[in-house]
């Protein structure tokens, strides 16, 4: 299939992809194209988001055309004059050089077997014995930078404050908490599930794990006191319940709200007016502003990932067909960690 849409996640520009499920032949590869074979695909509650016609950081997916999607995959053709092909568009990026057949690499391919991108839309990756490809979908990638600008940017923790994170177990949740806590936060990190808990606590080593599916998380939110960061994933009644415990000067990264993406009639806020009395802040951020700081946060994760203080899950689907049930599952809570979706056959 053919379509026309924009696949850049920064709407700046629009331009003609081709996808299929088949491979491409070297006659379409154009100079300044490659065409890669997807391996893994990320599935983000954005997503969701995407099928709305509505305004937005992006414009909506086309009905129509293929889903957009982050992905990782290799490199399996470029253009017949050249023998490579330049890759990278990103000045911050460490890996400027020309892309080759077989290179790892990562881009929005969309929910494809293969595609073909402009090169410069692609960034190479380095893979090795810590480093699976799949991290630069997860801590690595947008998600990571999402929990690590939230985190320091957005939210400011200093030693000694107390985090809340609310969808912690979840793909940025995880990471997260776990920022929060290598930076000598006290972090109280909120899921849904004995499970998830259970991982928060005794795995990732969270100091206070609360379930808000439990009967009783009202009450035991309200016994760790006032928070000095609220990272928020879901928004609806728990985002309301951290803006009655906002201590002075408190901030709150609004990273996403989950919650909302399924409502046709979301609630309002409904505890704004703590925001005044105590001089707090609520603050919406996109991670694509801090594309030229990518690295520095890509570094230090992955200084975290290799001396074992950064601990990541992964939740699998298998097939292009499993990428629906995937995203819806994300919803429902199915996945520990990053969702993802393996494409290729091994
Ligand atoms: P997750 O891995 O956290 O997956 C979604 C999780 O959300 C589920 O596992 C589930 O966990 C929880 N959830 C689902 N429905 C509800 C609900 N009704 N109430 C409370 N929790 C719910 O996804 P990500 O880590 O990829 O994304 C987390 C958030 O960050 C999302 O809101 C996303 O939109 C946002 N985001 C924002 C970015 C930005 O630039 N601002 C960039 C990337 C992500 P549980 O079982 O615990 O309920």
């Amino acid at each position: 299939p053919k379509a026309a849409i924009d696949p850049k996640l920064d709407g700046s520009g629009t331009f003609q992809l081709e996808r299929g499920v088949k491979m491409f032949s070297q006659d379409e590869v154009k100079p300044g194209e490659a065409v890669i074979k997807v391996e893994w695909v990320s599935i983000d509650p954005a997503m969701r988001g995407w099928l709305n016609p509505t305004r937005s950081y992006v414009p909506p997916v086309a009905i129509g055309a293929p889903m957009r999607a982050l992905a990782v995959g290799r490199v399996v053709l470029v253009p017949k004059t050249e023998r490579t092909v330049e890759g990278g568009n990103d000045k911050s990026a460490p890996l400027m050089e020309p892309l080759k057949v077989g290179d790892w690499v990562t881009g929005v391919a969309g929910w494809a077997e293969y595609a073909k991108l402009p090169a410069k839309d692609l960034q190479k990756i380095q893979i090795d014995k810590d480093i699976s490809p799949t991290y630069y979908l997860g801590a690595l990638g947008m998600t990571g930078q999402t929990a690590y600008w939230g985190i320091h940017d957005v939210g400011k923790i200093k030693p000694g404050e107390t985090v809340v994170v609310s969808g912690a177990a979840g793909a940025v949740g995880s990471i997260a908490c776990q920022l929060a806590k290598i930076h000598g936060c006290k972090v109280v990190a909120i899921a849904g599930g004995k499970d998830k808990c259970r991982w928060l606590k005794e795995d990732l080593g969270i100091e206070t794990v609360l379930d808000y599916k439990d009967a009783d998380f009202k009450k035991k939110f309200r016994e760790i006191g006032y928070l000095d960061v609220y990272f928020d994933n879901v928004g609806g009644d728990i985002l309301d319940m951290c803006l009655t415990r906002l201590n002075k000067g408190a901030r709150i990264a609004l990273c996403g709200a989950i919650s909302a993406y399924n409502d046709p009639n979301p609630k309002g806020l409904q505890a704004y007016l703590n925001l005044i009395s105590q001089r707090a802040k609520i603050e919406g951020f996109i991670v694509f502003d801090y594309a030229d700081r990518y690295h520095i946060a890509a570094e230090e994760m992955a200084r975290y990932i290799r001396d074992g203080r950064l601990k990541l899950r992964e939740t699998h689907a298998n097939g292009l067909e499993e990428c629906v049930d995937a995203l819806v599952g994300l919803f429902a809570g199915k996945n520990q960690g990053k969702m993802l979706v393996k494409i290729a056959d091994d």
